[in-house]
Order: structure tokens, then sequence, then C-alpha cells
């Protein structure tokens, strides 16, 4: 098994002053803590980066891939990658969306740092070892585990700011438990398609609406530059009148605009028909994307975009969260 360790809360440490930052090297790369696992796993550690998880990037993200596919390729059976938790959600469901789903992947992290009483991060890397050496974790998709819960990359997001049961998967709940060393799945996904990539494209962009929003944000994403915009909208899925203009410019230059709800738990869907309402976005062109959260959906489109789909793929792929 392997461990990439990539930074965040779970590698740092706390100062008497309180301040939280990042160690030289990152305490879960100590030796002992292979023998957590009895010897039953071989475990293989390795930090392939040390950063707060604000400073992951899209190219950081597909680093990561490539060197988990090759992994894979050179015969290793799980990888429990260690992340910062501002982040964790996109950079396990990018993971989810471009690795073939042959080997358990496990991402993990913590809410308070390594010298801290009541420090999570090195109970949540077990679980998370426990979890990739699991037989019954593979062909899940990529599994985000914390505080003895097992989630799904797709749905799993970051709810409370300190709490360490801070990861929620709203609506569905999460598929797993972790106690005793032992996992036990009680929901499973249905499956989606994998995409290969070799690049990331950039700009494109998440949105989110709130009341008496104008159209000057979205007047400034509508240039060609742009390539994707995802708008976490009202509700059901409805927008102000007024940015209404702005969103038809965009959509004429061809860019997709895609569309979840900024609620917190529910699915966005066209329902209301008056200015702004969801029938009148459907019609307009804007697709509605089933499930995600906003940053997630921006995660699909950027990796549909990289993948060279075409505007009808793209339409079909971010239409239905399991396509
Ligand atoms: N700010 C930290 C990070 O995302 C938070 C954490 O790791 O929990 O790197």
């Amino acid at each position: 098994m392997l461990a990439l360790h990539t930074g965040g809360t779970i590698s740092m440490s706390q100062n008497t002053a309180g301040e939280v930052s990042l160690n030289k090297s990152n305490p879960l790369l100590d030796d002992n803590y292979d023998q957590l696992f009895d010897h039953q796993i071989n475990l293989t550690s390795e930090e392939i980066f040390n950063l707060p998880s604000p400073h992951m990037s899209m190219q950081r993200m597909l680093q990561l891939h490539d060197r988990i596919l090759q992994a894979e390729a050179a015969g290793i059976d799980g990888v429990v990658v260690t992340h910062g938790t501002d982040t964790l959600e996109e950079t396990a469901y990018f993971l989810d969306l471009t690795l073939p789903d042959t080997i358990p992947v496990v991402v993990t992290g913590a809410m308070r740092s390594s010298n801290e009483i009541g420090s999570d991060g090195l109970y949540n890397f077990m679980s998370a070892v426990w979890t990739a050496a699991s037989p019954q974790s593979r062909g899940k998709g990529v599994l985000v585990v914390m505080n003895d819960e097992v989630h799904t990359a797709r749905y799993v997001t970051k709810t409370h700011t300190t709490n360490v049961s801070t990861f929620r998967t709203p609506t569905f709940g999460p598929i797993g438990l972790v106690a005793q060393h032992k996992v036990q799945f009680f929901q499973e996904l249905i499956t989606q398609e994998n995409v290969a990539l070799d690049h990331v494209v950039d700009r494109v962009y998440l949105v989110k609406a709130y009341a008496g929003m104008d159209a000057q944000l979205l007047e400034a994403i509508a240039n060609p530059n742009t390539n994707g915009l995802v708008l976490e909208a009202l509700g059901a899925g409805n927008m102000p009148p007024q940015t209404l203009p702005a969103l038809r410019q965009i959509l004429d230059l061809g860019i997709p605009v895609v569309l979840v709800s900024r609620c917190f738990n529910g699915v966005a869907q066209a329902v209301y028909e008056y200015e702004g309402g969801g029938v009148q976005l459907e019609k307009m062109g804007i697709i509605y994307c089933r499930g995600l959260n906003g940053p997630k959906a921006r995660i699909k489109l950027l990796v549909g975009l990289s993948a060279g789909k075409s505007p009808a793929e793209i339409r079909h792929y971010l239409s239905d969260a399991v396509s």
C-alpha cells in the first residue's frame, strides 16, 4: 500500500501562540507508524507535496493522479492520500472522475494538527489505511474517510470550519462506517464513466447567486477566454432576473453554463416558470446538474472540457451526476 502525503492540517503543528503551520517534514512519515498495522499491511509513504490545501491547483491534482496511475502500474494494491480539508473534496472528486477504479483510493485529513490535544490525524490516517486495505473497498470509486465514516468523493463536503465531524454527505449520507480496524459498507454508488486526462484546462468559473444580484460579475465572465461557468443558483435552480442578459451573452459565446443549487441539501431541477425561473433557464440552454455541489460541478465541467468532449457530450456528462 502507498500513502501519498500532500500536506494540510494533518501534517501541521501548533505553536504556543495557537498558530498552526506546516512542519519541515510530515510527522506521518515517522517510520514507527508502520507498526500500527501489525505488519499486516506493507505501507510505503511518500511526500508528494507539503502544502496547505488552499494552495492545491488543478496542475497539482493532475500530478497526484499521474503518481497514482504509476503506482497502480507498479503493482500497488491501494493508495491513501492525506490532504488539507479545505479543498479535499475537490481533489478527491477529480481523482474519482479520472482514475480507472481498479484499486481502492482513500483520501483523508484532520481538523486538529499533529501536536494538538485530541488530534484526529493519526486516527483518520489509520482508518483510511484499514479502509484501503479492505477488499470491500474495491470498485466503489474514490472514498473519503474521516471521523469513522466512509463517504463517496462524489457527494462528500466539508460542512464545519473546525469540528472533527465536518465531512458529511448531505441528502444521501455516508456509505460505510469504520470501527475496530474494520470497514462496513451499507450503500453503493451507481458507477460512472472514468475519463482519461493528460492535461487540464483553466478559466472554468464558479459563481454563487444571491438576492438582488446584478449582472456585473457575469459580464466580466462573458468573454471568449472563458471555458466554462458553474452557477450555484437559488433554491430549486433559479436566478435573479437582472443576471439574464449576461447569462445570454455567455451562452451566445458557446460557453457551457452548468447550474447546481446553492442549497445544502437536494437536487437542482427546472421547476419554476417565471423570469429567471428554472424552466426559462433550461430553455436558454443552461445545463442542470443533478446532485453535485458547486465545487464538484466545476471539477466535473473542467474534466469534461479537458478531455475534449463536444458541447453535446458536455451536456450529457454534466446533466446527470452519474453519467
Ligand atoms: N487549512 C487547512 C488545509 O486545508 C485545513 C485542514 O487541513 O484541515 O490545508
